[in-house]
């Protein structure tokens, strides 16, 4: 039987970062083969994956038994051992695996994984830092980065926009941000239009370049 499924990803290192991964495409019903050199990591994730393994991912013949070649989708989750983590990268690349992701630790790290060719390289520290940034800034409730310079942001309104039709606010030409949806007690998440009145105590969800929606965030 073929292991990579159409719906299926290998994760190499089921520390805490791959193994929320692993877990969370598990929940999400994607099948998922787990790699990890260490007995007891591997024991702990017995039955929760699709398949568990441990196995050396250094080693470019262990992959190839357990059919990593196969699959279109490998997780490079290994942090601490970043000889492991650009050897394993490699191999896959060797491999020709179409879609590898790669956690990298620090710079540096993320540097030498983007220049083998490795196709998406996350920084989970250092992402989550910022991220709770933002949050710890402003009245933010939760802010999703989308590409370079682009963000969704839950907030609060700002009394500029309250009590009046959206498309009176003038609300993108004065802060360059857009309301995209709202959320109001009892009625749960609707998009807006132009006649949508928010009130103050509505959620909005803005979109916008990073630096507009957060100055419009911080406004009371
Ligand atoms: P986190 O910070 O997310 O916990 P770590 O880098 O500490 O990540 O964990 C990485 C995991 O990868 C560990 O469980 C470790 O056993 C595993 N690992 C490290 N090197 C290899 C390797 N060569 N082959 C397989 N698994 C490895």
């Amino acid at each position: 039987t073929r292991i990579a499924e159409a719906d299926s990803v290998a994760v190499i290192g089921l520390g805490r970062f791959g193994s929320a991964l692993a877990l969370e495409l598990m929940a999400k019903g994607t099948e998922v083969l787990g790699i990890d050199g260490s007995e007891d990591i591997v024991q702990a994730h017995n039955g929760l994956l699709t398949h568990v393994v441990r196995a050396d991912s250094t080693k470019e013949e262990t992959l190839r038994q357990l059919a990593v070649h196969e699959f279109d989708r490998v997780v490079v989750a290994i942090g601490g051992d970043i000889q492991a983590s650009i050897l394993t990268a490699s191999i896959l690349l060797k491999m020709k695996i179409p879609t590898i992701w790669a956690k990298a630790v620090s710079d540096p790290h993320g540097e030498i994984l983007g220049q083998l060719g490795v196709h998406h390289i996350v920084y989970p520290e250092k992402d989550m830092g910022q991220r709770v940034a933002h949050l710890v800034r402003g009245a933010m409730q939760d802010y999703v980065e989308v590409g370079d310079d682009f963000a969704l942001v839950k907030t609060t309104p700002p009394k500029a926009i309250v009590g009046i039709p959206l498309g009176q606010s003038r609300v993108r030409a004065t802060y360059g941000v857009t309301v995209t949806a709202f959320y109001r007690e009892g009625k749960g998440w609707d998009y807006t239009t132009l006649e949508t009145v928010i009130e103050a105590g509505d959620l909005i969800l803005i979109a916008g370049q990073n630096n507009k929606v957060e100055s419009f965030s911080q406004l009371r």
